[in-house]
């Protein structure tokens, strides 16, 4: 059975009645909205079941906003036709009437510059948002060289590195009933350890920042940890009227009196984990859970260069808000990068 999508039949119907054919100047006219897509989960056999027909496949990557729905000439600013095009990997391509100039569908994609198949690549996304051991990938999307796998999983990690750059996290504040948030400070050291073992080589400080009871958090790597940039980071990322928890580094020494006191600064005063009873609520539980998670992880991937170590931290810290339906949470940060 042959079907047609809505957009297709419409200007089919148009061109009928214009007596002239008429290639559709859109693929889908069922774009999910990026608010549908935070929400959006799927199996890898709905995403198989979408790659039997070129049209379907390109539909399915239009509506997931993984390639543009549309395309204006660069030439004549004139929307461009969907035609088919044997040679282009997806079957189609973007053609300009009046100036003959074309362009594939990729174009201002994430795909843009990939050399597999729009296919591949958006399974070895799937696979690498739910952490599926890259031998099982290579298995089954049938890739031989460990590599790509290796490639593909950086350049996807490097999208988060381009989302988190974008962002500006405020933390803490006031909560519904007035009460103040606490956000929890820490900085750690990060070795480098090549390969799992050897020695350890110069690393780096990270700071970091949990917002208790949301886990949204800030990490940002830093060249020192003195006051000044502790407070810097502070300053950028937790509103006024928080409760600043930290330790007793003398770095957090003027917290409490930063811009006049904005903030109420608590100090762990006492050996890790150690909680008052007197003070329950003053502790570092959070980040130092944090620190335990994103130090475990990286080291499970290691082998991490200094250039990637950025992108780890900013997946971990993408991934540590975005626990659910992170699947579409992904596609929804593909499409905010590329402006799709
Ligand atoms: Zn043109």
């Amino acid at each position: 059975m042959i079907t047609y999508c809505a957009c297709v039949c419409i200007c089919y119907n148009w061109f009928k009645m214009a007596g002239r054919p008429q290639a559709p100047r859109i693929i889908s006219n069922a774009i999910i909205p990026r608010n549908r897509l935070t929400v959006y989960s799927c199996t890898p056999r709905e995403i198989y079941s979408a790659m039997t027909d070129q049209m379907k496949w390109l539909q399915w990557l239009a509506d997931h906003r993984l390639i543009r729905n549309n395309n204006d000439c660069g030439n004549c600013q004139a929307p461009m036709a969907l035609v088919r095009r044997n040679e282009a990997p997806e079957g189609f391509s973007w053609k300009c009437r009046p100036c003959n100039t074309r362009c594939s569908v990729r174009a201002g994609s994430f795909f843009a510059n990939c050399v597999l198949s729009s296919e591949t690549v958006v399974m070895l996304m799937y696979y690498w948002i739910h952490a599926v051991k890259s031998t099982h990938v290579m298995l089954f999307e049938n890739i031989v060289d460990w590599h790509v796998i290796v490639d593909y999983n950086n350049f996807f990690r490097l999208q988060c590195e381009q989302w988190i750059n974008r962002q500006q996290v405020d933390l803490g504040g006031f909560d519904g009933n007035g009460q103040p948030i606490v956000v929890e400070v820490d900085e750690s050291y990060f070795f480098r350890r090549k390969f799992h073992r050897g020695r350890r080589r110069k690393g780096n400080w990270v700071v970091g920042l949990v917002e208790r009871g949301t886990g949204k958090c800030w990490l940002e790597i830093v060249r020192r940890r003195d006051a000044a940039t502790l407070e810097q980071i502070i300053l950028a990322h937790v509103l006024p009227g928080s409760v600043v928890v930290t330790d007793a580094w003398r770095g957090y020494a003027n917290v409490g009196t930063l811009n006049n006191g904005v903030y109420v600064h608590e100090v762990v005063v006492h050996a890790m984990n150690f909680v008052d009873p007197h003070r329950p609520d003053v502790h570092t539980q959070n980040i130092e859970g944090l620190w335990m998670q994103v130090k475990r992880k990286i080291r499970y991937q290691s082998g991490t260069s200094r250039d990637l170590f950025p992108s780890y931290l900013s997946e971990f810290q993408w991934r540590y808000s975005h626990k659910a339906y992170v699947y579409g949470q992904y596609l929804c940060l593909l499409s905010e990068n590329y402006g799709i």
